[in-house]
């Protein structure tokens, strides 16, 4: 039994919203009088938060649980969280034999008992911490980079034909505007100049507590917390992207005009059976309608290459589209059939190699046109927040990007945090380069 309050460490696989999850049992453990450990090898208790997304972030979760089994100590507890164990609770048990618990989701209420006793550990808490709700709790330790994201919501009530994120994160619960709005005070406070708003379908906030068009009232209530100078948006769908939604974010001065829409595909039949709205067509007008109300609005999308009945007119169609809409960025992802989704038994499977071939021949066109679209912005003067200084280099990002998935600028001079008037003076594909002004 450790003497003294255990040590713990985490690692987290997935999106950004598993990241906020993350950051949340830290807060909770840190409450509950845990420790962080300095590595794994120093740690009491080693817990991998996966993710179950697709079948490559399986394995890379798989993966990750084996490697902390071989480099923890032998007497070191091995703890599985995330989707993974909500969606494969028993099996994964079964599977994975080196875990000594498998903890999903609707389970982290548990975690710091099931930890405790685990570790045998019996510590004098003041009051037993009153369980964890990973929504509502907001205590999170300050992070390090100077943004950071904020989950407001959780679930999803969309019926995609490919995703199998409702059937292990369940129906969207929005919280109440002041709870969100004390953790974004909260982070402000520490430092955080940048908070970034995640959820499954984040333009759809506020549906499921009768406030329908809730995420614009949401934009107005943190538009004022102290301390905060940019907010962010990602993953909207594209028929909650509304003209009230799109002015908010073109004229509010503190929510960055970038657009992150998930379109998924240009072809209307092939969208159809996705079980999502648009098409080319709609897809161009609704960008149409973006840059009209904000000429210099930065978008964003991702596309599933392979979907079943794909035909290679779909690919040319959706090379057009790309062409046409001129997106300042695109992810595009082979399809993966995902156990107990609609789209799992469509006829018409493309093949491994084909889907391969479609998405790289996708992913030269966005790369020319990102490129591009990097390039006709020399010359401007945009503000920027330093995220990080690599080997000496500062690196930053304006409005037009978002962190870890975008581009960035590199600076001639700055420091973590800073919030910096910045030239652009060249780019090199999606990155460009910019020096301190004024
Ligand atoms: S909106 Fe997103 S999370 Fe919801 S079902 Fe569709 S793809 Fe899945």
């Amino acid at each position: 039994m450790p003497p003294s309050a255990p040590r713990v460490w985490l690692t987290t696989l997935g999106c950004a919203k598993n990241q906020v999850d993350s950051d949340k049992i830290s807060g909770r453990l840190d409450a509950a009088g845990y420790r962080v450990a300095q590595s794994p090898e120093d740690a009491d208790v080693v817990m991998v938060n996966t993710c179950a997304f697709i079948e490559a972030a399986r394995r890379e979760s798989i993966d990750a649980v084996l490697e902390a089994a071989g480099t923890k100590r032998p007497d070191a507890r091995l703890v599985v969280l995330g989707c993974m164990a909500q969606r494969y609770q028993a099996d994964l048990a079964e599977a994975l034999p080196e875990a000594d618990a498998v903890i999903g989701l609707e389970r982290y209420q548990e975690l710091v008992g099931e930890l405790d006793r685990l570790t045998g550990w019996e510590p004098r808490r003041p009051a037993p911490p009153s369980g964890m709700d990973i929504l509502y709790d907001v205590r999170r330790p300050a992070p390090e980079t100077p943004y950071a994201y904020v989950k407001v919501a959780e679930g999803c009530d969309k019926t995609c034909s490919f995703c199998a994120i409702p059937q292990f994160r369940g129906a969207q619960r929005s919280r109440p505007p002041l709870n969100i709005r004390r953790e974004v005070a909260d982070l402000a406070g520490a430092g955080v100049g940048e908070v970034v708003l995640v959820a499954q379908d984040l333009a759809a906030y506020g549906r499921d507590i009768g406030a329908p068009g809730g995420i614009v009232e949401l934009l107005r209530v943190l538009s004022d917390v102290d301390g905060l100078r940019r907010l962010r948006l990602l993953y909207l769908y594209p028929r909650e992207v509304t003209p009230a939604l799109i002015e908010e974010m073109a004229l509010n001065p503190l929510v960055a005009p970038y657009f992150d829409l998930s379109l998924q595909h240009a072809s209307g039949p092939l969208l159809r059976a996705m079980r999502r709205p648009g098409d080319a067509v709609r897809h161009l007008a609704l960008i149409e309608a973006i840059r009209s109300a904000e000429p210099d609005a930065a978008t964003r999308s991702s596309f599933i290459v392979g979907f079943p009945g794909e035909t290679d007119a779909d690919v040319d169609l959706l090379e057009q589209f790309l062409a046409e809409a001129r997106l300042d960025w695109a992810g595009f992802f082979p399809f993966s059939a995902e156990e107990g989704t609609a789209a799992a038994g469509l006829p018409g499977r493309v093949d491994e190699g084909l889907t391969g071939e479609r998405l790289r021949r996708l992913q030269a066109v966005q790369e020319e046109i990102t490129a591009e679209s990097s390039a006709a912005r020399v010359g401007r003067r945009v503000t920027v927040l330093v995220d990080q200084v690599e080997d000496g280099v500062p690196v930053a990002r304006s409005y037009r990007e978002a962190p870890e998935i975008d581009g960035v600028i590199v600076l001639d001079r700055g420091e973590p945090g800073d919030w910096l008037s910045a030239r652009l003076t060249g780019s090199y594909g999606a990155d460009t380069t910019a020096e301190v002004v004024g």
